[in-house]
Parts: C-alpha cells; structure tokens; sequence
C-alpha cells in the first residue's frame, strides 16, 4: 500500500501531537505545524516534517497543502476548558479564520480526506440544565444555540466544512470531541480542563501537605471524559469512513466533578477536604449518546475513566514535581 501523506494542523497542541504520533506509527508521512514556536510544542515527532506557521494565514494553508495530502487533520483552534472559552469569546471565534483557509486551501489542493476538530459545545445549552442530563445525541445540535463564543465558531466551521462537501466536493468529516484528557496536555496555566485541573490539584496537596483542593462550583456538575487514545482511533476511523455528518467521539460514562477528583484522590492514595469556590461552571450536564458512533463505525471510546486518569495523573505528578523542582516542565 503507497505510504498515506497526512497534514496536522495544532500539532504543537495536545490531541495533534498524539495524532502524529499515531499516524507516524502507522507508517504515514506527516507535515505537523502549529504556530508555537518548537521548543513549546508538546510533543515534537522527528520523524514528521515540523512547521512553524499560522493557519489563520491563507497563504501559510496553501504552503502547508502544497503538493497535496491524503488526509488533512485540521486541529488548531484557540481553545481551553471552561475558565478559558468563557472569558475569551472573541478569540476562540478567530478560530474561524484557520477554519476558513483551511478549507479553502484544501479545496485548491484537491486533498483527498479533511477532518476537522468540532466540539461537544455546540449543543443546545438548554438541552444541559441538569446534572442528570439525557446523553447527546448529534441531532441535539439543532435548533442551534451552542456555547457562546468557542460553541458558535464550531458549529459553523463543521456546518462549512458540510457545504464544501456538498458545493465543491471535498471529502470532509466533522467529530465533536467530548472533554478529551490525557498525558502531554495542557496541565496549569488557565486553558487546561477539568481532568488536568484535578490531576495537577491532588499532585499539588500531595507534594506541599496541604490536604485539600478547591474546586469550582458545588462540584455537582457533570460531564463524560474521554481518554486520548480513544480520541485519535475515533479520529482515524471517522476520516477513514463513509460517513459524512459530524458524529460524537466521547465517552458515555457521566461523573460528576466531585466523583473525578475522588477518582484522582483514589490514584493518588489521599483523601482531601474540598473547598467549594465560585468558577466558571459551563453547563450543569453533558454526556455522549453514542449510538450512532457505534452503528456508523462500529466502535465508540471504551477506556475506562480510571485507567486515562491513572496514566495521566502520573504525568502531570510528574510535570508538578519537576516546577516545584525548579526542572524544566514539558508544558
Ligand atoms: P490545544 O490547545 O492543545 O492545541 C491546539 C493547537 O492549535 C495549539 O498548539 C495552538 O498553538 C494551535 N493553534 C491555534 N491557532 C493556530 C493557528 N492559527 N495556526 C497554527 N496553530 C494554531 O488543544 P487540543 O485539546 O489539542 O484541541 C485540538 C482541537 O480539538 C481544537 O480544535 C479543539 O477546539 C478541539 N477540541 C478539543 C477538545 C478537548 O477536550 N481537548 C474538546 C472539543 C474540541
């Protein structure tokens, strides 16, 4: 079989640089580029051919596509968890721009496959006032009124991406990911998610003795987390398959935060007290329907919550030792 030729768009980022890794291992050839310069990227693949450039440019999309590509991931987008979207609306609405050229740039180049990263937030809020809430599913999206900001840009670069399928041609799909974690994310610095949040927290009280964590809200709020490695096969096979309309890849198992951080307290071999504080909250629930995951692909995201957060609570115990060590942190 020829070698496939895929482009990463955000493989400076978390989820892009465990798909490189993914597609470098199955063989393929791949152009990574994000627009943090190197040394911030978290993971750097000597093996792919690593740019720095900006998307948001058209003619740094046209560079990148030269010559073509098999299969685009168009991953970078301005983003973070909940403390992030809701303070910087218009940034992440910028988004759109890379989402724009990209598309435009794909089209020219005649690629063959173009996935593009949309999100759980471009559901309907007033589907998500409970805890308790009914999982997703994709046709949920509609009537629109996604997350303010970040859900909006989403919802209308998936929507573009459809209509480039349908006018031009181009051999698009769409996944909205749902709350993704994992090792060689980001950990501190007010973009992480809650997963990461909880991780670093529970590192923290262990490390300095403090025995307790803050955590926003009344903790009560729900969510699914998917586990990263779940999120790239998701990824692989969506791009791969025939199927067009922008389908959920995220786990079904709703937790309360409350639950994640025992879960993480559990790992870790702690129990600590819990100080309550306001937050940026998001919605009160949100969970995955994945039965069209299932009937489309045959598949859906099956790590457990406890194996992702073992694995990524030793990395990100890890990155927190080593900043209280005065060592250099991977991000
Ligand atoms: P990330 O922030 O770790 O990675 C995004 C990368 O894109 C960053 O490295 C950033 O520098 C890069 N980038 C942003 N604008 C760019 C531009 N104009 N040109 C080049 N690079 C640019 O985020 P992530 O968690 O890896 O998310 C990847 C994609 O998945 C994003 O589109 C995000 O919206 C989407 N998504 C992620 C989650 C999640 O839980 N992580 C959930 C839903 C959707």
């Amino acid at each position: 079989m020829a070698e496939i030729n895929a482009v990463v768009t955000g493989a400076g980022g978390f989820i892009g640089g465990h798909l490189t890794r993914a597609l470098l291992a199955e063989g393929c050839g791949v152009r990574a580029i994000d627009r943090k310069p190197l040394d911030e990227w978290y993971q750097v693949h000597e093996d792919a051919v690593n740019v720095v450039g900006d998307v948001s440019l058209r003619e740094t999309c046209t560079e990148i596509l030269d010559g073509g590509a098999d299969e685009v991931y168009h991953l970078a987008a301005d983003m973070g968890g909940m403390g992030f979207i809701e303070n910087n609306k218009a940034a992440c609405m910028l988004s759109v721009l890379s989402s724009t050229h990209m598309l435009l740039a794909a089209k020219e180049a005649g690629v063959g496959r173009y996935f593009y990263s949309s999100s759980a937030c471009v559901y309907a809020a007033h589907k998500q006032v409970d805890a308790d809430v009914l999982p997703l599913r994709e046709e949920d999206a509609y009537p629109a009124m996604p997350e303010d900001g970040y859900g909006w840009e989403k919802l209308f670069s998936e929507r573009m991406a459809r209509h480039f399928r349908e006018d031009y041609g181009l051999a698009t799909r769409a996944a909205r990911y749902h709350n993704i974690y994992g090792p060689y994310g980001t950990w501190a610095g007010g973009r992480e998610k809650a997963p990461a949040a909880a991780c670093r927290k529970v590192a923290l009280a262990v490390l300095t003795g403090t025995g307790e964590v803050e955590v926003w809200g009344d903790g009560e709020q729900t969510r699914s987390f998917t586990y990263i490695d779940d999120c790239v096969e998701g990824t692989l096979r969506l791009t791969r398959s025939e199927y067009t309309d922008p389908l959920n890849i995220g786990s079904d198992r709703l937790v309360s935060v409350n639950q994640l951080y025992a879960i993480v307290e559990r790992i870790a071999g702690v129990q600590l007290r819990h100080r309550h504080v306001p937050g940026p909250l998001g919605v009160r629930g949100r969970n995955s329907d994945n039965t069209l995951i299932r009937k489309e692909l045959g598949w859906a995201p099956e790590t457990s919550l406890v194996q992702g957060l073992e694995v990524t609570y030793r990395w990100v115990y890890d990155q927190v030792k080593a900043q209280l060590d005065g060592r250099p942190v991977t991000c």
